[in-house]
């Protein structure tokens, strides 16, 4: 229940006007839903989410070849596509970890930091992966801060 802001009549919440005066009120303010700005699920259309979510699952499965051939099979899919920059951005990460890793792999603790963060990445991988089963196109964690191939 409202009440009109004129004569303080009480009324129902989707009437736009005051039935007693017929003053008009203002709209019943809809909480905005809240969207995570690494939620781009509404971009896409859902045509696309539904003919082409086979497809955007494949480059969390198989790393770069995988990549390639999402990137192949749905050329035309914007919805793949989010999935693909999103799956080598996981993909060019892991690879400078383990580059690193390698190369300062004497110093001990850099590989071990290494081998956490390649496990933190394959549960990002993993849950992407479950919201391309949900038809999302979310963002992973963590890597979303990296401006590169948004
Ligand atoms: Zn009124």
């Amino acid at each position: 229940m409202k009440y009109c802001p004129k004569c303080g009549t009480q009324m129902d919440d989707n009437l736009s006007f005051c039935p007693s005066c017929g003053a008009p009120t203002a709209a019943p303010v809809a909480p905005a839903a809240v969207v995570p700005a690494t939620d781009h699920t509404a971009e896409y259309d859902p045509k696309d989410i539904s003919d082409n979510k086979v497809v955007a699952m494949i480059p969390y499965l198989s790393g770069y070849i995988g990549i390639i051939i999402a990137a192949i099979i749905a050329k035309d899919s914007p919805y793949v596509a989010f999935h693909v920059r999103q799956a080598l951005k996981l993909n060019v990460v892991s690879t400078l970890i383990m580059l690193v890793s390698a190369i300062l792999c004497w110093t001990f603790i850099v590989p071990i930091a290494g081998m956490i963060c390649l496990a933190i990445i394959s549960v990002l991988e993993i849950i992407a992966f479950f919201q391309v089963c949900g038809g999302k196109a979310k963002e992973p964690a963590i890597i979303s801060n990296l401006k590169f191939l948004k």
